[in-house]
């Protein structure tokens, strides 16, 4: 800790430099997250100080989270879903399967079955909660195989996972043939959308994968990734409003005596943020967003596989892959790899079709 205050001045000078430091979007092809939305920079900073872990000082901006669950108990066809805002999808899989785990307390070895293709985040949940993570294979094309999820199914297993919008693939898993694993064996089912839950509804075709579903349990969504909202805004529906209720824990000095949540001081800000791009772009609004991205998704494998760079994945949101090698890419852009190597571009909103035909230029150029 500094002894003698810093002037403001310099101190946002430092800043500057700083936050120069940074990379700004332009040539970031690798991210799940974007720039976010004007009016949700604009919301997040009017709900700046709120706090929802006391939310009966900021009864305002609580009734504003119900609002954000409802809209997304709309979209994911179920009014009366529960939930929450959290700070991402890594909290909502947690929690997830933390309500799995209470429902099924008395198995004393528990187990859950996740795709091959699991997000590292049920790493984290299945590390905290004492759970064994039974990976399920993929079948050719990416997705889970849900006859082999079947066959890992035993009397310990307290929950199924499937993934709508694969991180590495952009791939939807078969939900309706998990679900009907799901009810046949009675096992809590969770869907993590947290990508896709903001990209499928709005395509021309939606896949089934949320509450439409029978047997889905709780479902991930990000606002901070194709939701546009500013960072850190997640959120976990429950089917039916009651369900997170088992997870209360005793709050004696706040002004509600409960809570079900993770964290506890939560910010107001992102959830306000959320809410108000849902609500100013509305359902057209969203589907002209999804649209333009799914666009320049095929854009850019047909000009990537124009220029020898073979897809490995025919992808069902916006997420694609090639065979490439790593040299190959020029600087200064910012792309990723997947486990198995892949050359992977994330087109969010901030990729627009100018970025594309600059890197397909600019890869097609380079024989490094
Ligand atoms: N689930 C999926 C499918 C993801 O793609 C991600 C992140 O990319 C997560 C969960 C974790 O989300 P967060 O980083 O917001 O915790």
């Amino acid at each position: 800790m500094l002894n003698k205050g810093r002037a403001e001045e310099e101190l946002f000078s430092f800043f500057c430099r700083k936050k120069q430091e940074d990379l700004d979007y332009t040539f970031i092809l690798s991210s799940m997250c974007t720039l976010p939305h004007p009016v949700a920079v604009r919301a997040h900073c009017m709900f700046m100080e709120t706090n929802l872990g006391d939310p009966g000082l900021f009864p305002g901006t609580a009734s504003l989270e119900k609002l954000l669950i409802q809209r997304f108990g709309d979209l994911f066809h179920c009014p009366d879903a529960g939930g929450y805002a959290t700070s991402g999808g890594t909290e909502s899989n947690i929690q997830a399967l933390r309500l799995a785990r209470a429902h099924r307390h008395e198995v004393a070895t528990p187990n859950v079955i996740v795709p091959g293709s699991a997000h590292f985040s049920f790493k984290k949940a299945c590390d905290i909660l004492g759970l064994a993570m039974r990976r399920a294979p993929l079948l050719e094309d990416h997705r889970m195989d849900a006859d082999a999820a079947a066959g890992l199914v035993d009397k310990n297993t307290i929950a199924i996972v499937g993934v709508a919008g694969t991180t590495e693939y952009g791939m939807v898993d078969p939900i309706p043939a998990l679900g009907r694993i799901a009810v046949q064996d009675d096992i809590f089912f969770h869907v993590d959308a947290a990508f896709g839950g903001m990209v499928i509804p709005f395509l021309p075709d939606p896949m089934p994968f949320d509450f439409a579903v029978p047997g889905v349990t709780t479902i991930a969504v990000d606002p901070h990734k194709m939701g546009m909202s500013t960072i850190p805004a997640g959120c976990l529906l429950t089917r039916g409003a009651d369900l997170l209720n088992t997870l209360n824990i005793d709050t004696p000095y706040l002004t509600v005596k409960q809570e079900y949540t993770l964290g506890g001081t939560r910010p107001g800000a992102p959830v306000a943020g959320a809410l108000a791009v849902l609500d100013y772009l509305g359902r057209d609004g969203m589907t002209a967003i999804v649209t333009g991205c799914m666009k320049n998704t095929h854009r850019l494998i047909a000009g990537m596989e124009s220029r020898g760079f073979r897809r490995a994945a025919t992808p069902d949101v916006n997420v694609a892959t090639f065979v490439c090698e790593k040299e190959r890419v020029p600087d200064p852009w910012k792309v990723s790899w997947t486990c198995q190597d892949y050359l992977r571009i994330v087109c969010m909103p901030h990729v627009h079709l100018d970025r594309i035909e600059a890197f397909l230029n600019d890869i097609g150029d380079n024989h490094a």
